[in-house]
């Protein structure tokens, strides 16, 4: 299929992402059926649901409307480590299949698409004033995938915020097994101790009032708890973010 060219080299296909919008004429982003208007047709429309605003403002789980926002149970009883979690969608469906197209063939053109179908909410939550950090990768993952998708993530949520973006300040101190192979309660104490400071970067913390830890995908919460352990000694007003949330069973 045209729209589908995994023979390509990396440069290639990155050339080819950017010009095929202008070859091809407008086509679902997700399917690729065609279209009169680039974007997604009615069947992947359904197939990507926007994670709910009645949840706890602390933690993101989905609360009962009357209850929100919260804090929730779990939090009464033992508080996050950052102010607040917010995600954009559900990690399920065509949105599950963006990511995954990204993150494992490096195509970008879904995410960017659903980032930028969430660009009010993103403003919304995110202030110009603000400091993006991506949750680090390890090296070799890095290396793996020869790109930093959550790095590039902060890229593109800054550029649509007007918020400053950093990726030198937190630090993967120890590389651990990925937390997809791991079971529930494995990947919870699986990044514990995974997250460092850079202190050469880390003054710059001091010009922002407030900071992010984004992160592409959320499952229990523990990475981005982790990661804001390590950062908390050195800035108190710490919030987090994941583009997509999956719903515990
Ligand atoms: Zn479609
Ligand atoms: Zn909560």
């Amino acid at each position: 299929m045209l729209t589908d060219m995994p023979q390509l080299s990396t440069t290639s296909a990155r050339l080819w992402q950017r010009i095929k919008p202008w070859l091809l004429p407008p086509h679902c982003y997700f399917c690729h059926s065609p279209l009169t208007v680039q974007g997604a047709c009615l069947a992947c429309l359904q197939q990507i649901h926007i994670y709910p605003k009645h949840c706890c403002q602390q933690c993101g789980r989905i609360m009962p409307r009357d209850l929100a926002p919260g804090p929730c149970g779990a939090c009464l009883k033992k508080a996050p480590m950052a102010q607040s979690m917010h995600s954009l969608f559900i990690y399920d469906g065509m949105v599950r299949q963006a990511l995954l197209h990204w993150k494992l063939q490096r195509q970008e053109a879904e995410v960017a698409w659903l980032l930028q179908s969430a660009t009010t909410t993103l403003q919304a939550i995110i202030s110009a004033h603000d400091l993006l950090i991506p949750v680090p990768m390890p090296l070799s993952r890095m290396r793996e995938r020869g790109q930093h998708h959550t790095a590039n993530l902060c890229k593109i949520i800054a550029q649509q915020s007007g918020a400053a973006w950093d990726w030198r300040i937190l630090r993967r101190i120890q590389d651990t097994p990925r937390q997809s192979t791991l079971s529930g309660q494995a990947r919870k104490t699986n990044l514990k101790h995974a997250f460092g400071i850079d202190h050469a970067h880390a003054e710059s913390l001091a010009s922002f009032q407030r900071v992010w830890i984004i992160d592409d995908i959320c499952t229990t919460g523990s990475t981005l708890n982790y990661a804001t352990r390590a950062l908390k000694p050195h800035h108190n007003n710490i919030h987090t973010f994941a583009m997509a949330r999956g719903l515990r069973k």
